[in-house]
Protein backbone atom coordinates (compact mmCIF):
# COMPACT_ATOMS: atom_id res chain seq x y z
CA UNK A 1 0.00 0.00 0.00
CA UNK A 2 2.74 2.48 1.27
CA UNK A 3 4.89 1.03 -1.89
CA UNK A 4 2.01 1.86 -4.34
CA UNK A 5 1.35 5.45 -3.08
CA UNK A 6 5.18 5.84 -3.31
CA UNK A 7 4.66 5.09 -6.60
CA UNK A 8 2.39 7.07 -7.88
CA UNK A 9 4.08 10.12 -6.34
CA UNK A 10 7.60 8.87 -7.45
CA UNK A 11 7.07 6.24 -10.66
CA UNK A 12 9.59 3.61 -10.80
CA UNK A 13 11.67 3.60 -13.71
CA UNK A 14 12.94 1.11 -15.76
CA UNK A 15 16.68 1.40 -16.30
CA UNK A 16 16.77 0.66 -19.38
CA UNK A 17 14.34 2.64 -21.72
CA UNK A 18 13.16 5.03 -18.43
CA UNK A 19 9.27 3.73 -18.96
CA UNK A 20 7.48 3.63 -15.61
CA UNK A 21 7.70 -0.06 -14.19
CA UNK A 22 4.84 -2.28 -13.41
CA UNK A 23 4.32 -3.49 -10.13
CA UNK A 24 6.03 -7.08 -10.24
CA UNK A 25 8.70 -5.25 -12.27
CA UNK A 26 12.14 -5.20 -10.45
CA UNK A 27 14.33 -2.50 -11.90
CA UNK A 28 13.71 -3.23 -15.75
CA UNK A 29 11.09 -3.51 -17.82
CA UNK A 30 9.73 -6.66 -19.49
CA UNK A 31 9.85 -5.25 -22.82
CA UNK A 32 13.74 -4.51 -22.07
CA UNK A 33 14.39 -7.72 -20.23
CA UNK A 34 13.17 -9.98 -23.53
CA UNK A 35 15.65 -7.63 -25.39
CA UNK A 36 18.90 -7.64 -23.78
CA UNK A 37 21.15 -8.48 -26.09
CA UNK A 38 22.75 -11.91 -24.39
CA UNK A 39 25.93 -13.23 -25.42
CA UNK A 40 25.31 -17.46 -24.44
CA UNK A 41 28.97 -17.42 -24.95
CA UNK A 42 28.50 -19.53 -21.64
CA UNK A 43 27.61 -22.44 -24.15
CA UNK A 44 30.20 -22.10 -26.01
CA UNK A 45 34.00 -23.62 -25.43
CA UNK A 46 35.83 -20.94 -27.72
CA UNK A 47 33.90 -17.78 -27.55
CA UNK A 48 35.03 -14.24 -28.54
CA UNK A 49 35.58 -12.81 -24.78
CA UNK A 50 37.74 -15.86 -23.97
CA UNK A 51 39.67 -15.66 -27.20
CA UNK A 52 40.81 -12.50 -25.50
CA UNK A 53 42.78 -14.05 -22.94
CA UNK A 54 44.59 -16.75 -25.26
CA UNK A 55 48.34 -16.72 -24.76
CA UNK A 56 48.09 -14.30 -22.17
CA UNK A 57 46.52 -16.35 -18.94
CA UNK A 58 44.87 -19.70 -19.11
CA UNK A 59 41.47 -20.06 -17.64
CA UNK A 60 38.50 -22.00 -17.37
CA UNK A 61 34.79 -20.72 -18.52
CA UNK A 62 35.13 -17.61 -19.72
CA UNK A 63 31.74 -15.63 -21.01
CA UNK A 64 29.88 -12.24 -20.11
CA UNK A 65 25.73 -12.33 -19.71
CA UNK A 66 25.31 -8.89 -22.54
CA UNK A 67 26.81 -7.28 -25.41
CA UNK A 68 27.64 -4.01 -24.56
CA UNK A 69 26.80 -1.64 -27.44
CA UNK A 70 26.97 2.22 -27.11
CA UNK A 71 24.34 4.14 -26.68
CA UNK A 72 22.31 0.43 -26.22
CA UNK A 73 20.33 -0.75 -23.34
CA UNK A 74 23.09 -2.53 -21.44
CA UNK A 75 25.21 1.06 -21.52
CA UNK A 76 21.98 2.37 -19.63
CA UNK A 77 21.59 -0.02 -17.26
CA UNK A 78 25.93 0.17 -16.79
CA UNK A 79 25.22 3.64 -16.38
CA UNK A 80 22.78 3.17 -13.49
CA UNK A 81 24.92 0.96 -11.66
CA UNK A 82 28.14 3.19 -11.92
CA UNK A 83 26.51 6.51 -11.81
CA UNK A 84 23.37 6.54 -10.72
CA UNK A 85 23.99 4.28 -7.44
CA UNK A 86 21.52 1.38 -8.28
CA UNK A 87 23.12 -1.49 -6.68
CA UNK A 88 20.15 -3.30 -6.51
CA UNK A 89 20.23 -3.37 -10.09
CA UNK A 90 23.70 -5.34 -10.17
CA UNK A 91 22.54 -7.79 -7.76
CA UNK A 92 19.32 -8.21 -10.24
CA UNK A 93 21.29 -9.26 -13.47
CA UNK A 94 23.55 -11.43 -11.31
CA UNK A 95 20.62 -13.25 -10.32
CA UNK A 96 19.64 -13.52 -14.22
CA UNK A 97 22.50 -14.84 -15.37
CA UNK A 98 23.28 -17.72 -12.03
CA UNK A 99 19.86 -19.04 -13.77
CA UNK A 100 21.57 -19.31 -17.21
CA UNK A 101 25.36 -20.05 -15.80
CA UNK A 102 24.51 -22.80 -13.33
CA UNK A 103 24.57 -25.40 -16.70
CA UNK A 104 28.13 -24.92 -16.52
CA UNK A 105 30.63 -27.38 -14.71
CA UNK A 106 33.48 -25.22 -14.24
CA UNK A 107 31.46 -22.59 -12.71
CA UNK A 108 29.59 -24.54 -10.53
CA UNK A 109 32.37 -26.74 -8.69
CA UNK A 110 33.91 -23.05 -7.60
CA UNK A 111 34.62 -22.42 -3.93
CA UNK A 112 34.26 -18.29 -4.21
CA UNK A 113 32.88 -15.89 -6.12
CA UNK A 114 36.17 -12.87 -6.39
CA UNK A 115 35.08 -9.59 -6.96
CA UNK A 116 37.65 -7.29 -9.05
CA UNK A 117 38.21 -4.78 -6.11
CA UNK A 118 37.60 -1.03 -6.87
CA UNK A 119 39.85 1.28 -6.42
CA UNK A 120 40.00 3.12 -2.97
CA UNK A 121 39.09 5.95 -4.29
CA UNK A 122 36.23 5.02 -6.51
CA UNK A 123 34.73 2.73 -3.88
CA UNK A 124 34.68 6.28 -2.21
CA UNK A 125 33.09 8.26 -4.87
CA UNK A 126 30.74 5.78 -5.71
CA UNK A 127 29.77 3.81 -1.86
CA UNK A 128 29.72 0.59 -3.39
CA UNK A 129 31.50 -2.21 -5.51
CA UNK A 130 29.43 -2.52 -8.58
CA UNK A 131 31.71 -6.05 -9.15
CA UNK A 132 30.90 -6.53 -5.68
CA UNK A 133 27.03 -6.17 -6.37
CA UNK A 134 26.94 -8.72 -9.53
CA UNK A 135 28.67 -11.06 -7.45
CA UNK A 136 26.47 -10.92 -4.83
CA UNK A 137 23.43 -11.92 -7.41
CA UNK A 138 25.63 -14.60 -8.76
CA UNK A 139 26.53 -15.77 -5.04
CA UNK A 140 22.23 -16.12 -3.88
CA UNK A 141 21.68 -17.54 -7.26
CA UNK A 142 24.01 -20.47 -7.56
CA UNK A 143 24.60 -20.81 -3.66
CA UNK A 144 28.51 -20.10 -4.12
CA UNK A 145 29.79 -18.08 -1.31
CA UNK A 146 31.18 -14.15 -2.06
CA UNK A 147 34.99 -13.97 -1.33
CA UNK A 148 35.78 -10.12 -0.85
CA UNK A 149 38.67 -10.36 1.17
CA UNK A 150 41.07 -12.75 -0.93
CA UNK A 151 42.14 -10.15 -3.26
CA UNK A 152 42.76 -6.30 -2.48
CA UNK A 153 44.17 -3.12 -4.72
CA UNK A 154 47.63 -3.20 -4.07
CA UNK A 155 47.74 1.02 -4.63
CA UNK A 156 51.16 2.46 -5.25
CA UNK A 157 52.56 6.16 -6.37
CA UNK A 158 54.02 4.73 -9.04
CA UNK A 159 54.88 7.20 -10.87
CA UNK A 160 53.08 6.78 -14.42
CA UNK A 161 56.49 7.39 -16.41
CA UNK A 162 57.52 4.31 -14.94
CA UNK A 163 54.59 2.69 -16.76
CA UNK A 164 54.77 0.85 -19.89
CA UNK A 165 52.70 2.76 -22.70
CA UNK A 166 50.20 -0.06 -22.79
CA UNK A 167 49.71 -0.19 -18.80
CA UNK A 168 49.02 3.60 -19.20
CA UNK A 169 46.57 3.32 -22.58
CA UNK A 170 44.94 0.39 -20.87
CA UNK A 171 44.43 2.69 -17.03
CA UNK A 172 45.64 -0.37 -15.50
CA UNK A 173 46.53 2.07 -12.29
CA UNK A 174 47.82 -0.45 -10.01
CA UNK A 175 48.28 -4.21 -9.74
CA UNK A 176 46.93 -6.92 -7.13
CA UNK A 177 47.65 -8.06 -4.24
CA UNK A 178 46.28 -12.11 -2.99
CA UNK A 179 46.17 -13.21 0.52
CA UNK A 180 47.59 -16.55 1.82
CA UNK A 181 44.41 -18.96 1.14
CA UNK A 182 45.61 -22.46 1.56
CA UNK A 183 42.10 -23.96 0.89
CA UNK A 184 41.84 -22.85 -2.52
CA UNK A 185 44.77 -24.95 -3.73
CA UNK A 186 43.79 -26.76 -6.62
CA UNK A 187 40.24 -25.68 -6.23
CA UNK A 188 37.85 -23.22 -8.87
CA UNK A 189 37.15 -20.11 -8.51
CA UNK A 190 34.89 -17.61 -9.96
CA UNK A 191 36.79 -13.87 -11.04
CA UNK A 192 33.82 -11.30 -11.54
CA UNK A 193 33.95 -7.82 -13.70
CA UNK A 194 31.02 -5.78 -14.95
CA UNK A 195 32.48 -5.13 -18.05
CA UNK A 196 35.29 -6.62 -19.82
CA UNK A 197 36.88 -4.89 -22.71
CA UNK A 198 40.88 -5.53 -23.36
CA UNK A 199 40.52 -7.99 -20.28
CA UNK A 200 43.87 -6.37 -18.99
CA UNK A 201 42.46 -6.37 -15.55
CA UNK A 202 40.76 -9.72 -15.30
CA UNK A 203 44.75 -10.36 -16.24
CA UNK A 204 46.04 -8.28 -13.50
CA UNK A 205 43.94 -10.19 -10.90
CA UNK A 206 44.53 -13.52 -12.72
CA UNK A 207 48.53 -12.95 -12.00
CA UNK A 208 47.75 -12.42 -8.20
CA UNK A 209 45.38 -15.34 -7.81
CA UNK A 210 47.66 -17.41 -9.63
CA UNK A 211 49.94 -17.63 -6.64
CA UNK A 212 47.51 -19.91 -4.98
CA UNK A 213 49.36 -23.47 -6.41
CA UNK A 214 46.59 -25.23 -9.02
CA UNK A 215 43.90 -22.61 -8.72
CA UNK A 216 41.40 -22.62 -11.47
CA UNK A 217 39.75 -19.67 -12.84
CA UNK A 218 36.42 -18.56 -14.25
CA UNK A 219 35.40 -15.62 -15.31
CA UNK A 220 32.01 -13.69 -15.27
CA UNK A 221 31.56 -10.33 -16.43
CA UNK A 222 27.88 -8.40 -16.73
CA UNK A 223 28.98 -7.18 -20.42
CA UNK A 224 30.85 -7.51 -22.91
CA UNK A 225 32.49 -4.92 -25.29
CA UNK A 226 34.21 -5.10 -28.33
CA UNK A 227 36.99 -2.70 -30.28
ZN1 LIG B 1 12.56 -0.81 -20.21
Amino acid sequence: MLRDLISLIYPRQCAGCGEPLLKHEEEVCNFCYINLPKTNFHKQALNPVKNIFYGRVELETVSSFYYFQKKGSVQKLLHAIKYKGNHTLATILGNWYAEDISADQAVMQSACIIPVPLHRRKLKQRGYNQSEAFGKGLSEGLNIRLNTTLLTRAEHTASQTRKSRYERWENVEDTFEVAPDDSLKHKHVILVDDVITTGATIEACCQSLQQIEGIKINVLSIAFATG
